[in-house]
């Protein structure tokens, strides 16, 4: 077994994201762009409640919630993280309280309260408590974690975007899987390339990359228009998980790219319409418009720019966050929009 799987298999899942996770080969969108052959991991494919990369990191983080009863946790509106986190607490019949944070990001169409994400989140039976947000992501969980420990519930907190150690840890076990997937395809990439938000799906890249893929660059796109706090969310978490896996902690293999038309979180930019329309008009690979878009426009950029030769293999990690595009609907119609796309 190689050290990767030794340490993973350390850390207990609860079985609940359907992995491994498709490596799959992008070879119209490859010689579209003239670059590098680009490979997509399908971690939008893990499953439960429309699957994302939350779930991956749930997995384990939330074998530890032995006895709870009740799940709490947060985002935005049109948060993948929380949804996914409702979609578990149905599966494990839990109740769920979410805090839902207004102001981050102002609806962009009368469908973002209500479509998308936010629409499952009460399918799948979630208790949703509206909060402004302050920039601080954990306090109000914390808060809401407490107001329902004292009205007896025993609950079990998940922060924010799950990234916390054991959540990154977890994330490790993507690189396993692209590790065993590429040496099948006799090829090693120069590069991984995802939507980078909270940290822990770049920090768990990371330490994984220094134990399985030692000469593959781990590149997270900044989707937030602030690469610098993105940078130490994941540099935070990366010390962390080390430290939990009793590996050696190094920052000097995090990554960020910013995007050259890098837009606010939660607002559509021409580049991410392009990479959007692109991704599905020659791959029929959805993608949505606050992450896993903005990580492919991000792509896109460094491909035009050079970065690769084109003998060389990248990654891209398709995080999810798909139902989000629903949200979005009304401004994607936009005939405007579609035709300065087409110039991007
Ligand atoms: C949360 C999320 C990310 C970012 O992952 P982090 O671990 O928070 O950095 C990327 N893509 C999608 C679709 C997400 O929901």
């Amino acid at each position: 077994m190689s050290q990767l799987n030794a340490l993973l298999a350390r850390f207990p899942r609860l079985g609940l994201a359907q992995l491994p996770t498709p490596l799959e080969p992008l070879p119209r969108l490859s010689a579209h762009l003239g670059g590098p052959a680009i490979w997509v991991k399908r971690d939008d494919m893990t499953g439960l409640g429309f699957g994302g990369n939350k779930l991956r990191k749930l997995d384990y983080v939330l074998h530890e919630a032995g006895g709870a009863d009740t799940l709490v946790s947060g985002g935005v509106v049109q948060s993948n993280s929380q949804r996914q986190v409702a979609a578990v607490a149905a599966k494990l019949g839990l109740q769920c309280h979410l805090v839902v944070y207004r102001g981050r990001v102002a609806d962009p169409s009368p469908a973002y309260g209500r479509s998308g994400n936010a629409l499952l989140n009460q399918l799948f039976g979630a208790h949703l408590h509206e909060t402004p947000w302050t920039g601080d992501r954990n306090a109000a969980i914390e808060n809401l974690a407490d107001k329902l420990r004292a009205r007896g519930r025993r609950v079990f907190a998940v922060p924010y975007g799950v990234s916390n150690a054991l959540g990154a840890v977890g994330y490790m076990s993507a690189i396993a899987e692209i590790a065993v997937q590429s040496r099948a395809r006799a090829m090693e990439p120069a590069a991984i390339l995802h939507a980078s938000g909270s940290g822990g799906t770049q920090a768990g890249l990371v330490l994984g990359a220094t134990l399985a893929l030692p000469n593959t660059r781990i590149i997270g796109i900044d989707v937030d228009g602030e690469p610098e706090p993105v940078r130490r969310r994941v540099a935070a978490c990366l010390k962390d998980a080390a430290a939990l896996a009793e590996l050696p902690y190094a920052d000097d293999r995090i990554e960020i790219a910013p995007r050259s038309s890098g837009s606010r979180y939660g607002v559509l930019d021409i580049a991410t319409l392009e990479a959007m329309r692109l991704a599905a008009s020659l791959e029929g690979l959805v993608l949505d418009p606050v992450y896993s878009a903005k990580a492919m426009a991000g792509l896109i950029d460094l491909v035009r720019a050079g970065r690769w030769r084109a003998d060389e293999q990248i990654v891209f990690l398709h995080s999810g966050g798909t139902p989000a595009l629903f949200a979005y609907a009304d401004m994607l119609d936009l005939p405007a929009s579609m035709e300065s796309a087409g110039q991007g």
